[in-house]
């Protein structure tokens, strides 16, 4: 309570998104909330940013939010070798380590902010650079991780798999403790495997750190993960574990939308659409894309495909009929819309004419078909999805053909595909179970949900008297 002589300052929190658009968007959604719950946010990105998605996305947002204090942190040129590494070919991972390797002007950037900081949220990705700077400035540090909390219970565990052997050996089936299901070695995201890749180096080395952080902020719900969180916070998965404060679904902002309008889904009946998009920065091959477009002809379904053939939007310059082959578009008119570009995913998943959503389980996009109750069919294609996609499974919200390769591996075949989507299209089940735990997302963010509440007990915490 503040009297005559103390007045309440509204808690600072820096946020610090690593690369890639997946994460920016959750961090530009959390800091919205931040904003709507009056904390004055700093959001601070690596420069340059990665894609065009990402520039485009951070300008809407700052030009929405105004009151928003928006911080380049200016990347140190890469290492030469590293840069030419065969381990940094993908360039969103290659942005992660040119973070790191900026890490020392963080200090001096994270000082120089007016009023003082409460706190500084950063991304799983930076914890075990940045943890060790914000001790040393005495700023509590928060992690926001961008996956579910299946995946958090890993990056808890995987370095006690590590240590017990001093060195990494994974069993077909790893038993996470406090956990009632098990983890198939075969969802671990395939770099971790390889002991000598950076990315398995700082998994474990940013999975160690996490008992440092202040605590671990989750798009996710107590009511969808009730087990997993449990678990992490009863601290039986790892003893000591931060408190693990799920604040999800994060919503999508009003500027995300895009005044598009949806001409040809307003056109077709209501849940007869298929969706098919792979979030922003996967794409399949060529070949891959062919059989998709092969099952989405013999499911029969009507579909709304959003076709990327790059991982970064800036060299997605192929024209649709060279990547799909002549004559597809033309041949499927009646049935499907395919789309090459960037489309508002939220716009379209709330549309009363889609009834199925085929996606690559990032994260974002399974929250988002929950928020509008949409089924998926769960086609992981890398890193933590196969994590993702097990809880889609395990919670009824979609399908998933765990047998069906990581991107790069076996090609699935049309057929398979096809048949798939009609199960997905035709299953109700899916749809009453999809659209119960919609219900719990919205209930979660209402006041007096859980999530809210998480969120404003983050902020007493946070609330400094001066
Ligand atoms: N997205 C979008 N339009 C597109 C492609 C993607 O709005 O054309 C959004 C999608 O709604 C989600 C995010 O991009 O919020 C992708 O995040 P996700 O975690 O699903 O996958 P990632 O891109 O990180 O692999
Ligand atoms: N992750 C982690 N520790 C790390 C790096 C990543 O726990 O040091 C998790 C995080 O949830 C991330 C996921 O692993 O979302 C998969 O990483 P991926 O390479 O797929 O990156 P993303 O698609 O999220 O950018």
């Amino acid at each position: 309570m503040s009297n005559s002589s103390s007045k309440t300052q509204l808690p600072h929190v820096a946020l610090f998104p690593s690369s890639g658009l997946g994460h920016l968007i959750v961090f530009v959604r959390l800091a919205a909330s931040l904003v709507k719950q009056k904390f004055q946010v700093t959001l601070i990105t690596g420069y340059p940013l990665v894609s065009d998605a990402e520039s485009k996305f951070l300008a809407h947002f700052l030009s929405a939010f105004p009151q928003v204090i928006s911080k380049d942190f200016h990347l140190l040129p890469h290492d030469p070798s590293t840069a030419k590494s065969d381990s940094y070919k993908d360039p969103f991972f290659l942005q992660f380590e040119a973070i790191r390797r900026s890490s020392p002007l963080l200090s001096p950037l994270l000082s120089s902010l007016s009023p003082p900081l409460s706190a500084f949220i950063s991304d799983i990705f930076l914890s075990s650079t940045f943890i060790p700077i914000t001790a040393h400035l005495h700023l509590p540090n928060y992690i926001l991780f961008p996956s579910c909390a299946n995946m958090l219970s890993l990056a808890a565990y995987f370095p006690s798999l590590v240590n017990i052997t001093e060195e990494i050996n994974i069993p077909e089936e790893i038993n996470i403790p406090g956990l009632s299901t098990k983890i198939s070695k075969s969802w671990i995201p395939p770099l971790i495997l390889d002991v000598t890749h950076p990315f398995a180096i700082q998994f474990l080395e940013n999975g160690k750190k996490l008992v440092e952080c202040n605590g671990i902020l989750m798009n996710t719900f107590d009511s969808l993960e009730t087990e997993t969180l449990k678990a992490l916070n009863e601290g039986k998965v790892i003893n000591g574990f931060p408190p693990v404060i799920p604040i999800g679904p994060v919503l999508p902002c009003e500027f995300e939308k895009q005044v598009s309008s949806f001409t040809w889904l307003d056109d077709q009946p209501d849940g007869s659409v298929v969706y098919i998009c792979f979030g922003s920065r996967t794409a399949l091959s060529r070949e891959q894309l062919r059989e998709l477009g092969d099952g989405l002809v013999k499911s029969e379904c009507r579909f709304l495909w959003i076709l990327k053939d790059k991982k970064v939007d800036k060299e997605d310059v192929a024209e649709i009929d060279e990547v799909l082959g002549k004559g597809f578009v033309e041949s499927v008119k009646d049935k499907g819309l395919v789309i090459k570009g960037w489309v508002d995913q939220g716009g379209i998943l709330s549309h009363r004419a889609v009834g199925g959503f085929v996606s690559h389980a990032g994260w974002n996009s399974v929250t988002e078909a929950i928020w509008h109750g949409v089924p998926i069919l769960a086609w992981p294609q890398g890193g933590d999805q196969k994590m993702c996609a097990a809880v889609v499974r395990r919670f009824g919200l979609g399908l998933w053909v765990d047998s069906w390769d990581w991107n790069g591996g076996e090609l699935v075949k049309g057929e398979d595909i096809g048949k798939a989507i009609k199960e997905l299209m035709g299953d109700e089940n899916l749809k009453l179970q999809v659209t119960n735990t919609k219900e719990e997302a919205r209930k979660a963010v209402a006041d007096g949900g859980s999530s809210q509440n998480n969120l404003l007990k983050l902020r007493k915490e946070l609330e400094i008297c001066i």
